[in-house]
C-alpha cells in the first residue's frame, strides 16, 4: 500500500503519536523534542493536537498556509491547529454538528494564542461578502479589547489571560458566520490592587498611559509617569517586548471596529482613571479623608460624584437590621479596605459589562436555526509560591475540564467499543472525579463549606473555615480508601498552620486561607454602592444598580464561589452537547525562552494531561471510524460492484468494497454501526485511490 501523504512521508519524528514504534514516554517525549527542534510544534494523538509553544514567530500562519489547510483531510498534511479548525468548521458545514474547541494547558502555554489561530482560520474560509466581512471583523477585534482589559503580565505569561473565556461563534445553514455570544468566568479582581512580585496591573493601565494623547490625559487628569500610581507596581511596569503605546492604538481601533460608540470609550477610560485615583486616596488617623485629598476631588469629578458624598461613604457603614440603621465609624484601616474593595468592583464590573457591550454589537441579527462552534480559553492551572482564592477558582475550573477530557475520550473511547461490539482490554487512567468532588460536592465539598462559613452568623474568619475543612476533610480520610476524594485533601506535618493542601490532576497546591472568606463573600459596603449609584456618570450608575434606594434588598447575593461554580456547571453542561476537538497546549521552558526544551518540564505535563494514556487508548483500538452509511457513499466508487448503487445494507456494502480492494482483514473491525480502521494509512489509501 504506498500513499504519498505529507503525516508520513518527509516527517520529522512521528506526525500522529499513535505511530510511535515502540511506544514510552521517553519515546514520546523525544518525538516531541525533535519536532519541536525543527519548529514542528503540533503532533496529533488521533485527532487531539498537541501544540508546543515555540516562543518566536513562526511563518506557519500564513494566508498561503490557510488554503493548503482548506477542505484537506485530517491526516493528510503535517500536523497543524488549522487542520483541526478545518475539520471542526467542515463537520459543523457538512454534518450540521456543533462543535467546540477545548484548549487547555498550564499558564503560558499558548492557549489564547492558539484560540486566536483557531478564530481567524475560521474567519478566512468561512463566507464572504460585506456583511459577514464585517461579521468577522468585529469577532475578532473583541479579542484585543477583551485582552487590554483581562490580561496581565505574570511571571509565567506576559499576556496572561486573567479571566476564563467561552466564546460561541454561529453561522447560518451555508456556514458564513452570523455572529457571536462571549462568556466569561470571574475575573482575578484583586490584580487590580496589589500585584505579585514581578508582575503587573491589567494591561489597560499602562496602555492609557503610554498610548493617550496628551489632550486625553490631561481630561482625565492623568499622568503619564507610572510611579505616580499606587496601583501600579514599580519593579516590571515595562515589559520587554510589550509596546503598550502601540497596543493602546489596537485597542482603540477595535473598539471602534467592533462598535463602541466615541463617549461610550471616554466613559470607560474615565472609569480606568478613577481606579486610579482611588489607589492614591490616603486616609490618615486624625484628618481622615479629607476635602484636601487632590485624588478623592479628581475622582469625584472624573465620575460626577459629590465629594461630600464619597467622603461620608469611607468614613462611615450603615448597617441595617430589621426596621433601624446604624452608622458605625470606618477606622483607617476599614477605610482603605473598603477603598480596594470599591476599586476592584468598579473594575470588575467595568470588565463584565464591556463583555455584554460586545455582545450586543457582535450578536446574530435573526432569531433562525444557528449552528454553533465554541472556543473556550481559560486561565490554566497555576502553582505559585502563594496561592489564594483565584488559585483555587481557576484550579477547579481546570479540574472541571480535564474531567471533561477524560470523560470524553478516554472513557467514551472505550465505552464505544464495548457498544459497538468490538475486542478491548481495558487502560488503566487517572480519573480525577474525586478531586472535583472534594472541591464542589453539595454537602461537604471545600466550596460548600466555605458557603456555609460566610452565611454562619457569629465570627467568622478564615481560621474558622480552615478549622472546618480540617475537621471534615482531614479526619475522614483515615478511615476511608486511598481513592475517596478526601485522600486528596492532603495533610502533613510539614503544612503551614493557615494553609492546605489539595492533590491536583496536575500536581500538589499549597492554599494560603487568607482572604478565602473575603474574596468568597465579595461583599461592597452599601453605602458606596449607594454613593456610586448617585454619580452623575451613565456607566457607573448602570454598574452599582443594587445601590438605587428604591431597590432595597437585604437579601444577600451569592458568593463568588457559588456563582462560579454555577457557571462552570452550565459550561460543562454546553460543552457537552457539542461535538469537542482538543487542542492540548504545552510549555517546553519556564523561561518564556525559544530553543529550550526541559524535558522533565514537559515530561510533567505529558503525564498530568494524561496523553500517555490518551495514546495508549488509542493504540489498542484503532485510529478512525465511520458508520457504514457515509463510509459506503464515500468510496462505493472505488468498487465495480458497489458502484454506482449498492443494494442491501450499507454494512455488506463496505465489506465487499474492502475485500475487493485487498486491504489486509487486520486493519479493520467491523462494529454494530461502524466500520473501525486501526491504522491511518488505511484511510490515505483510499483517499487517495478516490482521487485517482
Ligand atoms: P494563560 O493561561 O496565562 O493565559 P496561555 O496558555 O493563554 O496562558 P498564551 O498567552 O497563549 O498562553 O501564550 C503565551 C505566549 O507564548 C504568547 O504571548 C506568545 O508570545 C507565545 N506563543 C504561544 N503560542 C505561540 C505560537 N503558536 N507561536 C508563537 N508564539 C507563541
Ligand atoms: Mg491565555
Amino acid at each position: 500500500m504506498e500513499v504519498k501523504t505529507s503525516l508520513l512521508d518527509n516527517m520529522i519524528g512521528v506526525g500522529d503519536m499513535v505511530l510511535i514504534e515502540p511506544l514510552s514516554e521517553d519515546t514520546f517525549i523525544e518525538n516531541l523534542k525533535k519536532r519541536f527542534d525543527h519548529n514542528e510544534i503540533y503532533t496529533y494523538i488521533g485527532s487531539v493536537v498537541i501544540s508546543m509553544n515555540p516562543y518566536k514567530s513562526l511563518p506557519i500562519y500564513t494566508a498561503e498556509k490557510v488554503e493548503e489547510y482548506r477542505n484537506r483531510n485530517f491526516y493528510e498534511l503535517s500536523p497543524h491547529v488549522y487542520a483541526l479548525a478545518d475539520e471542526a468548521y467542515r463537520s459543523l458545514r457538512e454534518q450540521d454538528k456543533d462543535q467546540c474547541i477545548l484548549i487547555t494547558g498550564e499558564s503560558g502555554a499558548g492557549k489564547t494564542e492558539a484560540s486566536k489561530f483557531v478564530m481567524s482560520y475560521v474567519a478566512a474560509v468561512c463566507g464572504k461578502g460585506q456583511e459577514v466581512n464585517k461579521v468577522k471583523e468585529q469577532l475578532l477585534q473583541s479579542n484585543p479589547v477583551l485582552e487590554a482589559f483581562g490580561n496581565a503580565k505574570t511571571v509565567r505569561n506576559d499576556n496572561s489571560s486573567r479571566f476564563g473565556k467561552y466564546m460561541d461563534i454561529e453561522f447560518d445553514f451555508k456556514g458564513d458566520p452570523l455572529g457571536g455570544v462571549i462568556s466569561n468566568y470571574l475575573l482575578e479582581k484583586s490584580r487590580v490592587v496589589k500585584q505579585p512580585r514581578g508582575e503587573r496591573n491589567f494591561h489597560i493601565f499602562y496602555q492609557l498611559l503610554s498610548g493617550a494623547s496628551d489632550d486625553t490625559l490631561k481630561k482625565l487628569k492623568l499622568d503619564r509617569d507610572f510611579s505616580k500610581y499606587n496601583y501600579l507596581s514599580l519593579d516590571s511596569a515595562t515589559v520587554n517586548g510589550l509596546d503598550d503605546a502601540a497596543s493602546f492604538r489596537t485597542v482603540r481601533n477595535a473598539m471602534q471596529i467592533v462598535g463602541f460608540m466615541e463617549d461610550e470609550v471616554q466613559s470607560i477610560l474615565e472609569l480606568v482613571a478613577a481606579v486610579l485615583k482611588l489607589g492614591n486616596i490616603e486616609f490618615k488617623p486624625e484628618s481622615r479623608c479629607n476635602g484636601y485629598d487632590e485624588n478623592l476631588k479628581e475622582m469625584c469629578e472624573l465620575l460626577g460624584i459629590e465629594q461630600s458624598v464619597l467622603e461620608r461613604a469611607f468614613s462611615f457603614r450603615t448597617v441595617e437590621a430589621k426596621m433601624e440603621k446604624m452608622s458605625t465609624t470606618l477606622n483607617v484601616a476599614q477605610a482603605y479596605y473598603a477603598r480596594d474593595a470599591l476599586a476592584k468592583n468598579l473594575y470588575s464590573r467595568l470588565f463584565s459589562w464591556l463583555v455584554n457591550r460586545i455582545n450586543e454589537s457582535i450578536k446574530a441579527q435573526t432569531k433562525s436555526r444557528k449552528k454553533v462552534m465554541g472556543v473556550l480559553d481559560i486561565y490554566g492551572f497555576e502553582i505559585f509560591e502563594d496561592n489564594s482564592f483565584e488559585q483555587f477558582i481557576i484550579n477547579y475550573c481546570n479540574e472541571k475540564l480535564q474531567q471533561i477530557f477524560i470523560e470524553l475520550t478516554l472513557r467514551e473511547e472505550q465505552e464505544e467499543y464495548v457498544r459497538e461490539g468490538i475486542e478491548w482490554t481495558n487502560i488503566e487512567y487517572f480519573n480525577n472525579a474525586i478531586i472535583c468532588d472534594l472541591i464542589e460536592n453539595n454537602k461537604n465539598g471545600i466550596l460548600a463549606m466555605l458557603d456555609e462559613e460566610c452565611l454562619r452568623p457569629g465570627t467568622v474568619t478564615d481560621e474558622t473555615f480552615l478549622d472546618k475543612l480540617n475537621t471534615v476533610c482531614a479526619e475522614h480520610q483515615h478511615f476511608e480508601s486511598r481513592q475517596s476524594k478526601n485522600s486528596k485533601f492532603l495533610t502533613d506535618h510539614s503544612l503551614p498552620h493557615n494553609c492546605f493542601r489539595i492533590q491536583h490532576y496536575a500536581g500538589k497546591v499549597l492554599y494560603r486561607v487568607e482572604g478565602f472568606v473575603d474574596k468568597n463573600n465579595d461583599l461592597l459596603y452599601r453605602d458606596l454602592s449607594q454613593a456610586m449609584y448617585k454619580a452623575n456618570h451613565s456607566l457607573i450608575k448602570i454598574l452599582f444598580p443594587e445601590g438605587n434606594p428604591a431597590k432595597v434588598n437585604l437579601k444577600r447575593p451569592p458568593t463568588a464561589g457559588f456563582q462560579f461554580k454555577a457557571s462552570v456547571g452550565t459550561l460543562m453542561k454546553n460543552l457537552l452537547s457539542k461535538n469537542p476537538n482538543y487542542i492540548r497546549c504545552i510549555k517546553p521552558n519556564d523561561k518564556k525562552a525559544a530553543h529550550i526544551f526541559t524535558d522533565s518540564l514537559v515530561c510533567h505535563q505529558v503525564r498530568y494531561l494524561g496523553l500517555m494514556e490518551n495514546v495508549r487508548v488509542r493504540r489498542a483500538g484503532y485510529a478512525f471510524r465511520q458508520a457504514y452509511e457515509p463510509c459506503l457513499e464515500r468510496y462505493k466508487m472505488l468498487c465495480k460492484q458497489t458502484w454506482p448503487h449498492w443494494k442491501g445494507p450499507a454494512r455488506g456494502g463496505v465489506e465487499v468494497l474492502l475485500t475487493d480492494l485487498q486491504v489486509p482483514a487486520e486493519e479493520f473491525a467491523y462494529g454494530r454501526s461502524k466500520i473501525f480502521i486501526r491504522n491511518p494509512r488505511t484511510l490515505f489509501f483510499l483517499e487517495e485511490k478516490r482521487r485517482q
